[in-house]
């Protein structure tokens, strides 16, 4: 077996900054020297390239991916009470944000293979209460999204995309047109968090929509509930993208697709590696959706994960279990709704999977490594 002597990482941001330095730090210095910190010509600039980019009329920037649902579930006019279904397995951000404007996270369950909303789940999860649903684009591919719209028209219920994970990646209408993840619901929310898929050099977020009103709600609620300076119309937010991150944005939003593929070809050779191995399942590909893995995830089955996340760790291996509790079994999210065994699938992806390094510079000889390496340990 090969031996590496350059660290192997999670998400190798040093490597990928040096490839574009020269772009990036012109881009930081001639905002430094521009001093139009808050939002600048860079952010509109961004935010025109942005919408352009996904073929959507508006994006609208925002702090972070967070605030970019919160935001879109204010806009929307949801109120205390009213029921919002999600998935159950995801990052806590999508239920917090319905927690913390007092509405009511509905969890779902997902499907084994894709890891995105099971549509089924979701129909059985609707009430005279549910005001909206929230599929999360898990991983870097989309979840079903015409079922879900036609499903949410059916019974007048708001669609939010948290496309934090899936940026770039294209979604297949049946009739086999395209169209970007997150331009499909009533908004679609990311975030620039630096490992995302498209990340800048601190925080930042957006959300979208192509409905002129809800985008014009959504814009007053980020700037202080205010369209006209010192006139409030609503109790808004004060969330902002620094021009500095928009400036760093617009270099990588260009590399973008790069970017995807470069993550496509690392994913194609872990996916070959442990092809039809009995114990190791690859992740599944949407027939609706091409995947940008901002994670590469596979399930194992009979095999210790801890352990062999144990063995990849004094091999000089990062890899992370995304997520490790289901959010029913979180202490801040725990309900009488509720208990351990309710969401079966959810409850066993935490318990069995485990995510591989996945980058923009990754080479062949490092992947080697890795995929030498869990197999040394799943015979
Ligand atoms: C990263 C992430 C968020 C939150 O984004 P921040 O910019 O960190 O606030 C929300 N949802 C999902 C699925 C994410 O992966």
């Amino acid at each position: 077996m090969t031996t590496i002597t350059r660290k192997i990482q999670m998400v190798d941001l040093a490597g990928q900054y040096n490839k574009i330095k020269t772009e990036i730090d012109n881009a930081i210095a001639s905002v430094i020297h521009s001093t139009a910190f808050i939002n600048g010509p860079e952010v509109k600039a961004f935010q025109a390239e942005l919408e352009k980019y996904l073929g959507v009329k508006h994006v609208i920037p925002c702090a972070n991916g967070t605030d970019a649902l919160q935001i879109a579930m204010m806009a929307l006019g949801l109120k205390p009470g009213d029921e919002v279904i999600t998935a159950n397995f995801t990052f806590v951000a999508t239920a917090e944000v319905i927690g913390l404007l007092g509405l009511t996270p509905v969890l779902v369950d997902v499907y084994p293979g894709t890891y995105t909303l099971n549509i089924d789940a979701v129909k059985k999860a609707i009430t005279p209460k549910t005001k909206a649903i929230v599929p999360v684009h898990l991983f870097g591919q989309c979840a079903e999204m015409e079922e879900l719209m036609k499903l949410a028209k059916e019974h007048n219920l708001y669609v939010i995309e948290d496309n934090a994970q899936a940026i770039g990646a294209d979604y297949k209408y049946s009739n086999g047109t395209f169209t970007k993840a997150g331009t499909l619901g009533h908004f679609g929310t990311t975030s620039f968090f630096p490992s995302k898929n498209l990340g800048g050099y601190g925080d930042g977020g957006a959300f979208f929509t192509n409905d002129d009103a809800l985008a014009k709600k959504a814009r007053s609620i980020t700037n202080h509930g205010s369209t006209v300076q010192y006139y409030h119309d609503d109790i808004g937010v004060n969330s902002r993208l620094d021009s500095i991150q928009a400036a760093i944005l617009r270099v990588k939003l260009r590399y973008l697709d790069e970017y995807c593929a470069a993550r496509q070809k690392a994913a194609a050779f872990y996916d070959k590696a442990f092809a039809n191995h009995p114990k190791i399942k690859t992740p599944e590909r949407s027939k609706q959706s091409t995947h940008v893995f901002h994670q590469y995830t596979l399930v194992f089955n009979n095999v210790d994960r801890n352990k062999l996340r144990e063995h990849l760790t004094t091999k000089g291996i990062p890899a992370m279990i995304y997520y490790p509790v289901p959010l029913h079994l979180q202490k801040a999210y725990r309900d009488p709704r509720y208990k351990e065994g309710d969401f079966p699938v959810t409850e066993a992806l935490c318990a069995s999977v485990l995510s591989l390094p996945i980058h923009t510079e990754l080479d062949d000889e490092t992947q080697k490594f890795i995929t030498d390496s869990v197999l040394e340990f799943v015979k």
